[in-house]
């Protein structure tokens, strides 16, 4: 017989315990068990890895986004102290490139203090071995100092948890885990008053209350201190019904009940809602744009081609096989999306407001 997972094992019996788990808890207990969460005690990214994020794919995609931090600290009015915060940072590769790409602005540097949002002790300790000491980490956005700030998220709203509701039977139910006969893991429904209008038999919508509350802060903190925050991750830019929630282990989509703690779990980000939830907050928002028009905007093509003529033919490939990758209209181009929440009376950024 297969054998289970410890953190299954752990959820079984919270289940046993106190019946059906939502789905928010299940998706925070896989990717952030103090011991058996996902997170906790690997490194995921690259081939080696369960999955590959656009910085580990390209140095080109944490080069632009440094680029674009340059002007969004001359926007800031070039302040001599600033902080520059990134959220779920994974290995610290981006944050490396975006701090290459910087050291052209002047006054760029010695301004930034570096804060990094990160709940894994493994990953921090990657992060410290890339980025050095000079470096603040945080559990969560609320004991982020004051101060104007430059706020990058690859990648981070995705893995933060959501709420799963199915129209069965003339009402909306919440999907929950529970146990089959055999003690294993299945998808369920529970009673659950949720007020929203009725739908077709089986459809299933997705609501993430806990990044709703982190997109609001951030909004508030962009509301009363200035700042400008980049937000990138795949999603949809409207609201849509439908079941986005997947698992990931070793480059390969399987169920989100195989393997609790071993595989990745996240879903689309909702962008129109992450967009109001920023605004209620008092952020001014802009795009989402696709993460195709942001990087072709943002220089792409000129950066690959400045790579390749230094490279050898096989590393030409490469970069060109990296640029197709990031920003590719069947690949991350289009599914990837690109929003930026700004304090109130700063100018558009670019490419924003660009066609
Ligand atoms: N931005 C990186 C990593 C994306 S994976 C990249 O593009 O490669 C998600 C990252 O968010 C990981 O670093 C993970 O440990 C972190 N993370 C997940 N949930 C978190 C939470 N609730 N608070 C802070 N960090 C979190």
């Amino acid at each position: 017989m297969r054998k289970s997972t410890p953190l299954e094992d752990l959820i079984v019996a919270m289940i046993r315990e106190d019946g059906p788990m939502p789905i928010d808890r299940y998706m925070a207990l896989c990717l952030g068990h103090p011991v058996h969460g996902y997170y906790m005690s690997r490194d995921p990214f690259g081939p080696d890895g369960d999955f590959i994020t656009a910085p580990e794919i390209s140095q080109i995609f944490g080069e632009l986004i440094g680029v674009w931090c340059a002007a969004a600290f001359q926007a800031l009015g070039a302040p001599r102290h600033f902080l520059l915060v990134e959220l779920g940072p994974g290995r610290g590769t981006l944050m490396s490139d975006i701090l290459r790409a910087t050291k052209v602005m002047p006054g760029f540097r010695e301004a930034a203090e570096i804060h990094l949002v990160e709940t894994s002790p493994a990953l921090r300790k990657l992060q410290a071995g890339k980025l050095g000491p000079a470096v603040t980490w945080h559990e969560s956005i609320e004991s982020l100092p004051e101060g104007p700030a430059i706020i990058i998220a690859n990648e981070f709203f995705d893995a933060l948890p959501i709420s799963q509701y199915e129209f069965h039977d003339g009402r909306w139910m919440e999907r929950r885990i529970g146990l089959n006969a055999g003690d294993r893991l299945v998808i369920g429904r529970s009673a659950f008053p949720l007020a929203e209008p009725p739908a077709v038999e089986g459809t299933i919508l997705e609501l993430a209350p806990i990044r709703a509350a982190v997109a609001r802060a951030l909004g508030e903190r962009l509301a009363h201190s200035p700042g400008i925050a980049l937000i990138v991750d795949y999603g949809h830019p409207a609201s849509a019904q439908g079941d986005t929630l997947q698992a990931v282990r070793r480059h390969k989509f399987c169920s989100i009940l195989d393997r609790p703690g071993e595989a990745d779990l996240t879903s689309h980000v909702d962008f129109e809602r992450l967009g109001q939830a920023f605004r209620d907050g008092g952020a001014v928002t802009f795009g989402p744009v696709t993460q195709r028009h942001y990087l072709h905007a943002m220089g792409l093509e000129a950066r690959a081609d400045s790579l390749a003529r230094k490279a050898r033919l096989p590393e030409r490939k490469i970069i060109a096989r990296a640029t197709e990758r990031l920003a590719g209209e069947n690949q991350m181009g289009n599914l990837f999306k690109v929003m930026a929440a700004l304090s109130p009376g700063l100018p558009t950024p670019y490419p924003f407001g660009s066609p």
